[in-house]
């Protein structure tokens, strides 16, 4: 592969122009495992971002894709429908938290956040409320990298200062401090409660992540937290979006976060593993309630509209995977795998270098007293034979479902091996 032409002309993720790390060629992956052009194999330890809970090369996905394409890759959505949309929407609307029943597919996770808070600003302007139109979160979240789901990025991680004076500015209130398996304390939502009673005029929905908060700092909340977020914002009238991109499909060890607490948001948004990995698609589904209020005012339609929205082959590769999960064993898989977890990597809190460990299913994470060294430790990885892709201090792992457990046993001892380097 001509990887000085890649150095040279193509952007990979957060990355220089000028002096990028480099890139490792790929040519094939399967199952668990990613074959580098050199024939070296790597055990991956990050599913494609949170993507791959299947693993590569799954026969059932690539079926579905080449079934599809032989009926059509792709129709416009607007005025069209197909069998792929309809049965993955009705399969949505059945497995996700209750009273979610309108579906706006849309084609990747930030674009999901986006349509969400359209979708909450829209509604209270159609109840002729114009002052809703802040937006509430936590910080230390993800929430996607175009401008306004950018704005409810924690401010720090997500890189305010660069685009202050573009940004749209949001209310933030700490991240909760009570850790998931630690007896609640109900003082941890005293700041939500606070901000939610002093500005709740001007607020249009709290958005936040559901227990886990990935790409601001892979932090896990109480559940608890969540059931008094769901009870204040009933409370002050104000809608509640939960982005469930990173953990929905079984990686926390629910089918969706929000079961944790048992709760169910006015606007969820899905995307990552939606489709096993395969491509990209996203949805953001909503209630009946905010569906019909955004329909009745003024223009009466809700304003958006991808170009690729509904893309029958990613719709189709999405049904693939939803029936894959359907038969159940991604909740012994990660079961296993949270053990496994546990019991690998929480010995490595008494290494010096180490700060804390935190697992929750399919979710491990080691995070540093210091940030890591990039090039190095990427490269020791490699060298060891798995791929993990740490960022900061934060050395994660999140596994595709189907790994074994002597190749989860490598990926944390090559963790436990740099770190004890
Ligand atoms: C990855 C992620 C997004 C953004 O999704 P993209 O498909 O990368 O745009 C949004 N929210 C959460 C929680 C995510 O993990």
């Amino acid at each position: 592969m001509d990887l000085e032409f890649d150095r040279r002309h193509i952007w990979h993720p957060y990355t220089s122009a000028i002096n990028p790390l480099p890139c490792y060629p790929v040519v094939r992956a399967d199952g668990v495992m990613i074959e580098l052009e050199d024939g070296r194999q790597l055990v991956d330890g990050m599913s494609s971002w949170w993507a791959a809970i299947h693993g590569y090369n799954h026969p059932a996905l690539n079926a579905a894709a080449t079934e599809q394409l032989g009926k059509m890759s792709h129709v416009m959505f607007g005025g069209l429908t197909h069998q792929p949309a309809i049965e993955l929407c009705q399969r949505l609307v059945e497995i996700t938290p209750e009273g979610l029943e309108r579906v706006f597919l849309a084609d990747s996770g930030s674009v999901a956040v986006e349509v969400a808070m359209k979708m909450a600003l829209q509604y209270w302007a159609c109840q002729g409320n114009q002052s809703k139109c802040r937006f509430l979160t936590l910080r230390n979240g993800y929430h996607g990298d175009t401008f306004n789901a950018m704005s409810v990025c924690d401010p720090q991680t997500g890189m305010h200062s660069l685009y202050k004076d573009v940004l749209p500015r949001q209310l933030f209130v700490p991240a909760p401090q009570t850790r998931f398996e630690q007896h609640w304390n109900e003082d941890d939502v005293a700041p939500l409660a606070d901000m939610l009673a002093k500005h709740h005029h001007e607020v249009a929905a709290l958005i936040l992540e559901p227990v886990v908060q990935g790409a601001g700092g892979m932090r896990l909340y109480h559940p608890q937290y969540l059931r008094r977020a769901r009870q204040l914002c009933d409370e002050y009238g104000v809608l509640l979006i939960c982005d469930e991109i990173a953990t929905g499909f079984g990686r926390t060890g629910k089918l969706f976060a929000c079961e944790h607490a048992d709760i169910s948001p006015d606007i969820l948004c899905l995307g990552k593993a939606l489709t096993g990995g395969y491509m990209t698609l996203a949805a953001t589904l909503c209630t009946e309630d905010v569906a019909s209020g955004i329909c009745q005012g003024q223009p009466g339609v809700f304003m958006h509209g991808p170009t690729f929205m509904g893309n029958p082959l990613a719709c189709a590769v999405a049904n693939a995977s939803l029936a894959l999960l359907d038969k159940g064993e991604w909740r012994q898989q990660v079961e296993s795998i949270e053990a496994q977890l546990k019991a690998e990597l929480i010995p490595l809190r008494k290494l010096e270098n180490v700060a804390d460990v935190r697992v929750l299913g399919a979710i491990g994470v080691v995070e540093l007293h210091q940030n890591v060294e990039m090039a190095g430790i990427q490269k020791y990885f490699v060298q060891q034979g798995v791929w993990i892709r740490p960022f900061g201090k934060l050395v994660y792992l999140m596994p595709p479902f189907i790994i074994r457990p002597e190749q989860l046993s490598s990926l944390t001892g090559a963790i436990a091996g740099y770190l004890s380097n």
